[in-house]
């Protein structure tokens, strides 16, 4: 600790965002983490969602329209993002506090350059029994025929693929890049063969543009292994012009599969785990359905996400990020915060949590600002 005072600081408010709930200044009473912390509503901290860039090669329209998102956007610059070591350091504290698993997402992470570096360093993270903390990694697969085998090298151990159909010229409208979609299928055999298998491939579903690919998604990657899991289309960040009409419930699709499959349901591999589940009564293979707009899923929600500068938030469709970048490097006014600070602020900020949109979505929600998907991951 420097001679200078430690003087109390209500961390920067983040342009993006309007308005939360418990500060952080590191000053916080230290009690040595536990591995369980729990928040307002009981829930555990278990999981952490990495953004480690805000920019991505795709515009997909229900996360990055073109028009937002277009050549005068100011994406973050180099030295406003958290560096791997910073990354690392701040994962080893919420491991410490309980979390068990780390998802790298973005924006598109395998732009981020070196990646295999921090997945490296994140590998080598145990949590306080000794175990390997589950690294995962969320792509929209563009890139990943190059880069599956260093990735799976360095330690990464799942990966989720975005995948919003089969066509090609409704892939290519999706992503609104022109981007063919074998590439991502080229990817994906790739990953598998790397050793990623089984490969999770989430769809979007927005009705009227993809909603007939269902099936023939389902169809193509039934015996593979990969599991598909369609998305409810969702009102995340305030970009997307979400309708609730162009949501397809999880309720219509799961009814539009069993008039193709023998399906039946399966219980979750955990709690907490976001998708429902759907086995081929054949045995060749697995569906998955998320349905956060029609069957909110916040009670057992064990997720914070930590965007590409550091801020911390505690829901995908939270108001404000509680900035760390601040306490980790210092300024100023106050010098760059210790382990112990760091483990009492993110222990204040996640016990003071009480987040569950998708329970209280509607008209009271609808006009709440909202942090952009592509910035905090989805
Ligand atoms: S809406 Fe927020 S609290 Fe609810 S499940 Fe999603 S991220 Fe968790």
């Amino acid at each position: 600790m420097t001679g200078r005072a430690f003087i109390p600081l209500i961390p920067l408010l983040n342009t993006r965002v309007a308005s939360s709930r418990a500060y952080a200044t590191g000053n916080e009473p230290h009690t040595p983490p536990t591995g369980h912390v729990a928040d307002k509503l009981g829930r555990p901290l278990r999981d952490l969602r990495i953004s480690v860039t805000d920019r991505c090669n795709f515009r997909c329209t229900y996360c990055m329209p073109k028009e937002v998102f277009d050549s005068g956007y100011r994406f973050l610059r180099h030295a406003d993002l958290l560096s791997f070591e910073e990354i690392a350091r701040l994962a080893r504290i919420f491991v410490s506090h309980g979390v068990e698993k780390i998802r790298l997402t973005g924006g598109e992470p395998l732009l981020r350059k070196d990646l295999h570096k921090l997945i490296a360093m994140l590998a080598s993270v145990k949590t306080r029994d000794g175990t390997d903390v589950d690294i995962a990694l969320t792509t929209n697969g563009s890139v990943l025929a190059r880069k599956a085998q260093q990735l799976a090298e360095a330690g990464l151990k799942r990966i989720t693929v975005s995948l919003d159909g089969l066509d090609d010229a409704i892939f290519r409208r999706m992503n609104d890049v022109d981007f063919p979609v074998r590439d991502v299928l080229n990817g994906i055999d790739v990953a598998a063969a790397a050793g990623l298998a089984p490969i999770k491939i989430n769809m979007v579903v927005k009705r009227g543009v993809n909603e007939h690919e269902v099936v023939a998604m389902a169809r193509h990657f039934r015996g593979t292994g990969h599991i598909v899991r369609f998305i409810e289309y969702m009102d995340v960040g305030t970009s997307n012009r979400w309708r609730m009409d162009e949501v397809v419930p999880s309720a219509e699709i799961v009814q539009l599969l069993a008039h193709h499959f023998d399906l039946d349901p399966v219980e979750p591999n955990y709690s907490g785990e976001v998708a429902e589940r759907w086995r081929h009564r054949d045995g060749s293979g697995e569906i998955g359905v998320i349905s956060s707009v029609s069957h909110a899923f916040c009670r057992a929600c064990t997720r914070a996400r930590l965007s590409t500068e550091g801020k911390l938030y505690l829901c995908l469709f939270a108001g404000l990020g509680h900035d760390l970048r601040t306490l980790l490097r210092g300024s100023e006014l106050q010098p760059a915060a210790t382990d112990s600070q760091l483990e009492a602020a993110i222990g204040h900020i996640w016990r003071a949590r009480d987040d569950r949109y998708s329970e209280l979505r509607g008209p009271l929600t609808a006009p709440m600002p909202k942090v952009e998907m592509s910035y905090i991951g989805g």
